[in-house]
């Protein structure tokens, strides 16, 4: 029988969630999955601010669920998992996928952002 094979991860070199991932930059890691990662927002917007991650590189939301179910999967698991265990579930929270230029995304490396600890107004700022 032959042995099991290293899972290869799609990586970019040149992104900075990438090189989190593999601990080349720090950041403050909050919950941990073979396939996903969740670290504080460096500049939060709320009490909790997480990120959460597919360890693989997927550019946007979109494209991790064109490539990816089972990762996406996973990615919502993780952040369900993140929620509860910042005590969000009692009084709610936001889970929050910015995706290209319209909605400001910054890092192309897919996120979640999990934001809650204090009533979070309305979804936009009115118009
Ligand atoms: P977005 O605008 O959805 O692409 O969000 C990118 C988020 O990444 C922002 O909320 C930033 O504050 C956050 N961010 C940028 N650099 C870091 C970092 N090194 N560690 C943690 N969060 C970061």
């Amino acid at each position: 029988m032959s042995p099991p094979q290293p899972k290869i991860l799609r990586v970019d070199n040149d992104c900075l969630f990438c090189r989190i991932v593999a601990g080349e930059i720090p950041a403050t890691v909050v919950h941990e999955t073979d396939t996903t990662l969740a670290f504080r927002d460096i500049d939060p917007k709320a009490p909790v601010h997480v990120l959460v991650i597919p360890k693989a590189h997927h550019t946007d939301v979109v494209a991790l669920a064109t490539a990816d179910p089972a990762g996406s999967a996973d990615l919502l698991a993780a952040a369900a998992a993140v929620a509860e265990a910042e005590g969000l579930l009692t009084h709610g929270f936001r889970l929050l996928f910015n995706t290209g230029g319209y909605a400001g995304q910054e890092v192309f490396h897919v996120h979640a952002h999990v934001l809650g600890g204090q009533p979070l107004g309305p979804m936009l700022v009115p118009r």
